[in-house]
């Protein structure tokens, strides 16, 4: 499955520590993970390989929704900082509303990413 990751730069930290602590899942060989392009970076330097996308505010949220309406993505772990303003609202906004039009796993905070993913890891154990 491909997962995208996107996180905020509030949240990046946030972001880092979970996919570290998913390590496992997250580095299996049928996962594969893409990401908004400052958050790829991020990730890459983790240890991790992804397809970066362009930095979000220059359209990686775009490029990301673009994906999940062509059916190439199947789950969206979106680290949303609530307390900023972002010049790329719109993008964001488009990027919560091609999931649910596509009915595409979205989590917008951690707990719920945990949960996802705790979820994926289960129905691949079965
Ligand atoms: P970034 O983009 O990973 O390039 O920082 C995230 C965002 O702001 O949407």
């Amino acid at each position: 499955m491909e997962i995208a990751i996107v996180a905020h730069d509030a949240k990046k930290t946030d972001m880092l520590d979970f996919i570290k602590h998913n390590r496992e899942v997250l580095m299996r060989e049928d996962v594969n993970l893409i990401a908004t392009g400052t958050t790829g970076s991020m990730a890459e330097d983790a240890g991790f390989t992804v397809r970066r996308m362009l930095s979000g505010p220059l359209g990686g949220d775009a490029q990301i929704a673009a994906r999940v309406g062509e059916g190439k993505t199947g789950m969206v772990l979106f680290f949303k900082d609530p307390l900023g303003k972002h010049p790329h609202e719109p993008d964001i906004n488009m990027l919560l509303r091609i999931c649910d039009v596509h009915n595409v796993p979205l989590a917008t905070n951690e707990a719920t990413a945990q949960m996802l993913i705790d979820a994926f890891k289960h129905r691949k154990e079965i």
